[in-house]
């Protein structure tokens, strides 16, 4: 049903479907990070977890949305979101963001994990810590009484105190039977500002932080959104339901982070 302002309020079972779809979100970026290697290609990636999708009776939401011709969006060091799959190979060092949509019963998953490859600096480790963190953050605002407002200053305030850049061209969002919904949920904003929340939203949050300025730029392939300033991003994201208790988290990274203990080429930070 819908509330004020357009905001499709989640029934009970309308939340459990959406929680099947975000889990198998999270299975899928498990499934892709068994092969994240030094040397394998971003497009083959891209192959794994479209296969993967697709043989769980469900469909990539990214392929084919607004153009964009790929099931993840992968972005790596100064990419921040967006990253078009292709023939770009994993090199050591790297920071690997992995963005993954997928319509399971009609209903969208989106969530997002960043990946230390072995061989990434102190300084990355801490961006990637503090960007999960600031995740953790709004989440917690994500309860009765609060506003949007509130999650976006949560997330701004810690991560500025690291003097790290928020960016402010792209946000979190409701989430449902369609990738986008309303409202906007920005990663900066000022407390007790915006839409207040209800029992039955669902919104997708999702940080993303740069080690430089917050200032964002587009490649000429109109997708790959970068660091103007080529310092390097991270980008963490989870959908998470409002209920009358604590914040509903659907998504999870738990099968992801079992996967990076296994696997030689990644750290968990
Ligand atoms: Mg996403
Ligand atoms: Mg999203």
């Amino acid at each position: 049903m819908f509330a004020s302002k357009g905001i499709y309020i989640k029934n009970h079972s309308e939340i459990e479907l959406m929680r099947e779809s975000a889990l198998l979100v999270g299975a899928t970026l498990a499934e892709v990070s068994k092969h994240i290697k030094f040397g394998v290609k971003t497009k083959e990636l891209d192959m794994i977890a479209e296969d993967f999708i697709y043989s769980h009776n469900a469909i990539p939401t990214f392929k084919g949305y607004n153009g964009f011709p790929a099931s993840l969006c992968i972005s790596i060091n100064e990419v921040i979101i967006h990253g078009i799959p292709g023939e770009r190979e994993i090199k050591e060092g790297d920071v690997i963001s992995i963005d993954c949509g997928v319509t399971l019963n009609g209903w969208v998953g989106d969530s997002a994990y960043t990946f230390a490859t072995k061989g990434i600096s102190e300084e990355a480790k801490k961006l990637l810590q503090c960007t999960k963190n600031s995740l953790y953050a709004g989440i917690n605002k994500c309860i009765l009484g609060q506003r949007v407002g509130d999650v976006g200053a949560e997330i701004q305030n810690y991560c500025e105190s690291f003097g790290y850049g928020v960016v402010r061209e792209f946000c979190g969002h409701g989430v449902g039977k369609k990738m986008h919904e309303k409202p906007d949920v920005p990663n900066y904003g000022k407390k007790g500002s915006g839409i207040k929340f209800c029992e039955g939203m669902v919104i997708a949050v999702e940080p993303m932080i740069t080690m430089g300025k917050k200032d964002v730029m587009i490649e000429k392939d109109e997708w790959t959104c970068r660091t103007v300033d080529m310092s390097i991003a991270a980008h963490f994201e989870h959908d998470v339901a409002i209920t009358i208790n604590t914040p509903d988290v659907l998504s999870n990274f738990e099968q992801i982070e079992i996967v990076i203990k296994q696997n030689d080429n990644l750290e968990l930070v």
